[in-house]
């Protein structure tokens, strides 16, 4: 069976970029197989292990980092680690569906430079900074604290957004992905 192909998807937290996934997963005719991510972070709110992450002690995190587990791994915030399995990546494209991953920004450059033309990677740009920050506080899952370091991140995150094949602005989630939609289809023809 031809092996599916690779989309990367990544954007500040808050951007939506999870919102657009979950629209784009129910279009079929993508095919298109969620790459759930392992973490060393505890779950959030009503989060499940094998749905949103492989939720990881950080020990048994490390110990798969140290047997070249990983396709990539990244410390994404100060102790806390995310990663790609590689099994994880057989797992969705050896059934012949394409990958789509939410990962942060140097995790993407890396899988895009490691699968080269297998593989689509986009940035989801907010409309602005304030923007962004109004939709962490909207979203209430987050301390204060936190929402400082995702904004923080977010202005680091949005100097890369030149190094992707493509940007997409979410200023409005249809359009935003009706576009990541047609762009994933024209990669796939
Ligand atoms: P959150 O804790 O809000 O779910 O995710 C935090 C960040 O981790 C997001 O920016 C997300 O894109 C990133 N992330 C999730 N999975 C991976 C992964 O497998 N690798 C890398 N490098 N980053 C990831």
């Amino acid at each position: 069976m031809e092996k599916g192909r690779i989309i990367i998807l990544s954007a500040p937290s808050g951007t939506g970029k999870s919102t657009i996934i979950s629209h784009l997963m129910n279009i079929p005719e993508l095919k298109l197989g969620f790459s759930v991510s392992a973490t060393s972070r505890p779950p959030r709110g009503s989060e499940r292990d094998g749905c949103e992450y492989y939720f990881l002690s950080p020990e048994e995190f490390r110990r798969k980092a140290d047997n070249n587990e990983f396709v990539e791994w990244e410390e994404v915030y100060p102790g806390t680690c995310y990663g790609t399995l590689e099994s994880e990546v057989e797992r969705v494209t050896g059934s012949g569906r394409n990958l789509i991953m939410d990962i942060d920004v140097k995790g993407a450059l890396n899988v895009k430079k490691r699968f080269g033309d297998k593989a689509l990677s986009i940035f989801i740009v907010p409309p602005s900074i304030e923007e962004l920050e109004a939709r962490l506080r909207n979203r209430s899952t987050d301390s204060e604290e936190s929402i400082r370091r995702r904004l923080e991140k977010a202005e680091y995150e949005l100097s890369f957004a030149d190094k992707f094949d493509r940007r997409v602005i979410n200023d409005s989630l249809d359009e935003a992905v009706n576009e990541v939609g047609g762009l994933i289809k024209s990669f796939m023809a």
